[in-house]
């Protein structure tokens, strides 16, 4: 049969509102290839882990593989909760009938579902080719190396009409520590050591530590962003975690210059957080006020597998299948922040659902906010503590080219 309107705009843009509730499922595959003309970003790539495999005795609600490894690590909230345990499951339980109501609305969308299975295929040959198997670049480590300043990264823009093909032309700008842009209309490909990167339209980063976080901090006011995306390296003390990249202690964070860095006309702060009682109350308490941010809503990344069920058991203890994102206002100069939308205005507790990618890669949320974003459209955005690019978009932190390499992408 022929494709619903809603499924075909869902292949399209990947993005499909749920009916009868809060929820989106997302393909940030789709979503992310909006920023690009000439490459595509690779869906094999992307979805590294796909969570394929059928859990037996999958429920409404889904169940983890029932292992005994698995059951083994399934902590139980103990009976007697101590203060910290018992805020944390009043949390959950506060959220959990919009998880669910989410959920069961996915797993009644059958024309959705009948196309998830196939979100990973579609693929020609990863533009990396052999480079692809070889470990990847460490920013960071360079980055902390006294020749970092030296480093240079090469932008490879297409030839101009006036200009032959072999003229086309190439540009070495430091990679640490410097504004690198794109202000082309088309992707571009860029060299560093020997790996190449794909540089969307018409977007910059900067790849510096966070002692350095105040050159972003725009010369006027008017220069500011109107949306600003945080997804700081919380420590957790996973082992995974602590493989993949550092982490900082909480009080790092107090420092970013949020207010600074917001425009005139006010921003939208989203800040990604986990599901750690005592991250949420530092937030809540501390982050937000010396920020100067109005907490107004928070939304839920729900995580799926490719058959819909989720990937671990909702009322898993210590694990759960969903993050959360904290949306709050940070009121500019020239505008009344009783304009902004109030927390009661806004549909709270949203949620989006996508299969996950790479470990601690989140999708884009642009979609869900765009409407709670002040001033013009466009807005002026910023992502910070990035991995990725994004057109249109300042990507700010000590890996951002880490998911822009070639092997991340096809032709
Ligand atoms: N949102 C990203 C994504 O979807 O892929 C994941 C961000 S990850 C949670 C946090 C990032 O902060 C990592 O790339 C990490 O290397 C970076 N980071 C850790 N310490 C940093 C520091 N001192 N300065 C700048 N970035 C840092």
């Amino acid at each position: 049969p022929a494709n619903s309107e809603k499924l075909t705009q869902f292949l399209k843009y990947g993005v499909y509102h749920l009916e009868s509730s809060n929820a989106v499922f997302i393909d940030p595959v789709r979503a992310l290839n909006r920023s690009y003309s000439l490459f595509k970003v690779s869906p094999l790539r992307y979805y590294s882990r796909f969570f394929e495999h059928k859990p037996l005795g999958t429920t409404a609600t889904g169940t983890c593989s029932n292992s005994r490894k698995r059951k083994r690590k399934e902590k139980r909230p103990p009976l007697a909760l101590n203060e910290r345990e018992r805020a944390a499951d009043h949390r959950h339980q506060e959220v959990r009938p919009f998880l669910l109501k989410a959920h069961e609305s996915l797993l009644r969308t059958d024309e959705l579902l009948s196309v998830l299975p196939n979100l990973r295929s579609g693929e020609a040959a990863p533009a990396g080719n052999d480079e692809s198997e070889l470990p990847q670049q460490s920013f960071i480590e360079l980055g902390r190396l006294w020749q970092a300043s030296m480093y240079e990264i090469s932008l490879n823009f297409p030839h101009s009409r006036e200009q032959t093909r072999d003229e086309g032309c190439q540009r070495l700008l430091p990679i640490f520590d410097n504004l690198v842009a794109n202000d082309m209309d088309d992707d571009v490909e860029a060299e560093f050591l020997g790996s190449r990167y794909i540089i969307p339209r018409d977007s910059c980063f900067y790849m510096s530590d966070l002692k350095h976080i105040k050159n972003l901090v725009p010369g006027e006011d008017s220069c500011g962003f109107h949306l600003i995306v945080i997804d700081p390296p919380w420590e957790n003390g996973s082992a995974q975690q602590k493989s993949r990249y550092p982490t900082l202690p909480n009080r790092y964070f107090l420092s970013i210059p949020i207010k600074q860095l917001a425009h005139e006309e006010g921003a939208l702060v989203a800040l990604w957080v986990t599901n750690r009682e005592k991250l949420r109350t530092f937030v809540e308490k501390e982050l937000f006020p010396s920020w100067g941010v109005r907490h107004v809503a928070t939304f839920h990344w729900l995580k799926v597998k490719a058959d819909g069920s989720l990937i671990c058991d909702l009322d898993l203890f210590h694990h759960r299948p969903y993050e959360s994102l904290l949306l709050g206002y940070c009121d500019g100069k020239i505008v009344d922040s009783e304009k902004l939308p109030k927390g009661r205005d806004i549909h709270d507790n949203q949620v989006m659902i996508s299969v996950p990618g790479d470990y601690s890669r989140k999708p884009p949320i642009e979609d869900l906010v765009l409407e709670l974003v002040p001033g013009l459209k466009p807005p002026r955005c910023i992502e910070l503590f990035a991995r990725e690019m994004r057109a249109g978009w300042l990507s700010w932190g000590n890996e951002p080219l880490y998911f822009q390499e070639s092997r991340y992408f096809m032709s």
